[in-house]
Parts: structure tokens; sequence; C-alpha cells
């Protein structure tokens, strides 16, 4: 095997126990790299080697771990391009929206090097006379986090940057589709100076190296973004052990967008087809439901189809595509079953859904809009992820919240509208963690919390300033000085 892409274990890279190879879905001859597949031992070794190394890291100084992180996010920015260009080859994201995820990772370093510098505690007079009584922030200790294959970079960095700033040790698995962009990140924080065993990155497939983190005794919280069904999984396991660890789950979503009469059209054009098809469809929070008022419906649909026309679905790499292939086989054959599982349902295929041909083997799927569908068809309540969205045509706004609200998700809600009337209604009446006007679902700021409800998310949100509710635990501390 190559000796490039190994595992980072208690400071040392250290070869798997088998070997992956890291395919471009837009060129299947084309193998990024081969990388590391850690044996159950090894995972286990990289939980023994966070456990030993928290004790020192948990007293390092706000400045020692501002600088790791600062010059992680400078390496990160310098090579946005570089490492952008890793992330489309891997995943099959357009270039400039894997440049775009790797300036994000960069930015998020940034901002939790700052963070590192403004942890604060509390101090409150004691109901009993001279008890000073205060509380502090620790970290909360061996953090595992498992990651998703969609947002190969930020995602790690999100919760990695938030994890060390708070002076936490870590674990990550990342997916086993796209180890690339992980491994990338872990040898950058390594050079960056972190002491051995801080950060250990074990790559592999789940239900191997993800179930030993769950299952470890050593694990104090776990940190999951995936599917429902692994999120369920990963909760019952977490809290199955002797001591239950704490848990943050992000996980699918059904992102209604809603289009009321009054929508400025080109607006809802680009929010719709942004939301729904960019980044091929593989967005948490993608716009999967268009939900239309009727008298839009038929000029929404046309232009949203004469925009779709327009896009170059090719190779991810290459200048000018608009949407890059779908990630893998596993993933194309999911979005073909929902587009035949649709039509069965009697949902109209509007346009697309095509398998495409192009220059290099790869994965490549036409957008396809359906119409003349119900909010109680599969492709309205089962996540497809894919380029594939529905419209949902509703007589007026009070059907269109309540449709929009009609799910077992509650991850990102969008409405597009010139009332304010609506849209401060739809703000406050939407049951999703994030709420977008006039703006497309998906595509958020990353100082700022993310998150959802319902089915979509479990636990504390992750990002921002808030991060600190996962990844530190609160002391309440009592003083009678005497
Ligand atoms: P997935 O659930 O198949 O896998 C996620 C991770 O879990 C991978 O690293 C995988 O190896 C690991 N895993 C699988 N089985 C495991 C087990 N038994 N024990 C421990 N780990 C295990 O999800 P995916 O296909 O990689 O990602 C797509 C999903 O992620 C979609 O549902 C999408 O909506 C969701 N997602 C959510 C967010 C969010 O923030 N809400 C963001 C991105 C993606």
């Amino acid at each position: 095997m190559s000796d490039q892409f190994k595992n980072l274990i208690a400071g040392e890279w250290v070869q798997g126990a088998s070997v992956n190879a890291n395919i471009n879905p837009s060129n299947t001859g084309d193998v990024v790299g081969e990388y590391a597949r850690a044996s159950k031992a090894q995972a286990e070794q990289a939980i023994a080697a966070a456990k030993a190394a928290l004790p020192a890291w948990a007293r390092s100084t706000p400045q020692e771990r501002y600088e790791i992180l600062k010059k992680a996010s400078d390496e990160i920015l310098a090579r946005k391009e570089e490492l952008g260009r890793l992330l489309s080859r891997e995943e099959g994201k357009t270039l400039p929206e894997g440049i775009g995820e790797a300036t994000r990772a960069g930015q998020i370093f940034a901002f939790f090097a700052g963070e590192c510098l403004r942890l604060s505690g509390e101090k409150l007079a004691s109901v009993r006379p001279g008890v000073d009584v205060d509380m502090t922030r620790e970290p909360v200790g061996v953090v595992g986090m498992i990651t998703p294959w969609n947002f190969p970079i930020a995602i790690p960095a999100w919760k990695i940057a938030p994890a060390l700033a708070y002076a936490n040790t870590v674990v990550v698995k990342p997916a086993d589709l796209v180890p690339g962009c992980a491994w990338a990140l872990a040898d950058i924080l390594h050079r960056a100076g972190l002491p051995k065993g801080v950060l250990n990155l074990v790559m592999g497939r789940g239900s191997e190296v993800g179930q030993t983190i769950l299952d470890h005794k050593d694990v104090n919280a776990i940190t999951f973004t995936g599917s429902v069904g692994t999120g369920r999984k990963v909760a019952l396991a977490a809290v199955s052990g002797p001591v239950m660890k704490k848990l943050q789950l992000e996980m699918g979503g059904k992102n209604p967008l809603v289009v009321l009469d009054d929508a400025d059209l080109k607006t809802a054009v680009e929010c719709a087809v942004n939301g729904a098809f960019f980044s091929t469809g593989q967005r948490c929070t993608a716009s999967s439901r268009l939900v239309v008022t009727a008298g839009i419906h038929d000029r929404f649909v046309e232009a949203v189809t004469e925009r779709l026309k327009g896009l170059v679905v090719d190779d991810a790499l290459k200048a000018g595509t608009h949407i890059g292939p779908v990630v893998d086989q596993g993933q194309l054959d999911t979005d073909l079953k929902y587009i035949g599982v649709a039509k069965e349902e009697g949902a109209k295929l509007h346009w697309g859904g095509e398998l495409l041909n192009r220059e290099t083997p790869g994965y490549y799927l036409q957008p396809a809009l359906f119409t003349e569908t119900t909010n109680a068809m599969r492709i309205s309540r089962e996540e497809v992820f894919g380029p594939v969205a529905n419209v949902i045509r509703v007589k007026d706004y009070d059907e269109a919240l309540a449709v929009a609200n009609d799910t077992e998700f509650g991850l990102s809600a969008g409405i597009c509208t010139s009332s304010l009337k609506y849209a401060s209604h739809f703000k406050r009446n939407s049951e999703a963690g994030m709420v977008m006007v006039n703006l497309p679902t998906a595509g958020v700021d990353y100082h700022v919390p993310f998150g959802g409800r319902k089915g979509s998310s479990y636990g504390p949100r992750e990002q921002g300033a808030y991060a600190r509710e996962f990844y530190t635990t609160v002391k309440t501390a009592y003083t009678f000085p005497g």
C-alpha cells in the first residue's frame, strides 16, 4: 500500500489492517489514493491514546490551543484550492463547491481559535451568607466523532475545531467513501503542533471502527452526523454502557421550500434550483420538497425547468460543470429507486431523472423534478439524498405551512415571499431548526448554531459559540472562605 495515507494513533502514522481505494465518482478509473482501514484493536489504541493525552491537554493554556488552531486555519486557507480539488475529486462536488467547503473549514478553525480565548465562567452570590458560587466549563473528555461523506472537510472541521478549542481529546472516524480530506486535516493539525494522542484519526468501516468507538467505556462523548437509521444505532450504543456518553446527533432532512404567489419568481427559482440540486442534492439541508401555491405554480415549474435545462452535469473538476456526479453506485441506485417509486405512486416526472454518459465513467444523473405530487407520497416523506425534488401544489399560505411542517424531519425550512406578514409568521411557526426567508434552505454561516428538530437532530447544537454546550461540561463550585 501507499505509505502516505495511514491512520494517526498516539502521534504516529500507523498502517491499517487493510486498505481502501478512494475512488473518484467523476471517473471511476481514477483512484484518489489508498487509505488505511483501522482494525478494532487500532481503534482501541486510538481511544487509549486520547485518554492518556487528556490530562495534560485539558490543562493547556488557551494561548497554546489558539496558536495550534490558528496555524491549522492559516494552512487550510493557504491550500484551499488544492484541498478543494481533493474534495471534489473524492466526493464529486464541483470545484467551486469543493474550494468553498475547504475555505469554510479554514474559517471554522479561525473562529474556534478565537473561542479558545473567550471561554468564560460565571460567579453568583450564594443564597447562604459568606459562600461564593462559581460555574466553570471543563472539557467533556475523550470525544468520539463519526462523520458522513457529503461534507468531507467541513463536518470533520466543525467537530474537531471546537473539541480541541475546549481542550478535549479526539478520536475521529471519517466516512469510508471520502477519507482523503479528513486525512489532510489530521496531517495539518499534527504538523501544527498538537501533542501526541490529542487527535487520533482512525479510518475504516462504521460497523467495525465506528462501533468500537461507540461501545468503548473510555469515550466520554459521541458526536455523529449521518443518516437517521445509523443515528438511532449510535444513540442506543452510546447509552448502553456502564457510563452513558454525552450525545450529539445530526441526521437527515426532508426540507420544504415554500413558494407563495407573491414571491419574486427569479428569487424563488434560484432558491429552488440551488437548494434542491446544487451539490448534486446531497445535502442534509437540500430543499427536496417544493411547496408552491396555486397562483404561481405553473410559472414556477416552467421557470425551474428552463433553468435545469441550462445546467451542465459533468465531471466535478471540469470548468463549467454546475452539477457533479452522485457519490457512488449505492447512492445512485437509491436515487433511481426513488424515481421509480415516485412514478409508481402517480407522480409526474416533469423533467430529468435520466442516467447520463460523459467522457469518463462516472455516476451521472440528470436532476429530476416531479410534479403532481402529494405530501403523503414516499418521495415527500423519505430522504432521497440525491438530485431529486418534487413540487407539491397547495391552495394558500396556511396549507403551505401545514404541509411544510407535516414531516418527521425538522432541519431547515424556507419561504419565498415578498410579504413581511407571511415571512414573520413562517419564522415563528416553522418546526425546523433553521428558517430561511428568500434564501435557499441549504447554505449557512459558520459562526452561528446549526441543527434541527424532530427526527433531524438530537442533543445540543453544533457550530458557533453554541458548540460549547456539547464540548464542555459545567462545574458548580461552592466556597466558604471561613
Ligand atoms: P451514514 O449514516 O450511512 O454514515 C455516517 C457515518 O456513520 C459513517 O462514517 C459510517 O461509516 C458510520 N457508521 C455506519 N454504521 C455505523 C455503526 N454501526 N456504528 C458506528 N458508525 C457507523 O450516513 P452517510 O450516508 O455517510 O451520510 C448521509 C446522511 O447524513 C444523510 O442522511 C444526511 O442527511 C446526513 N447528514 C446530516 C447532516 C446534518 O448536519 N444534519 C449533515 C450532513 C449529512
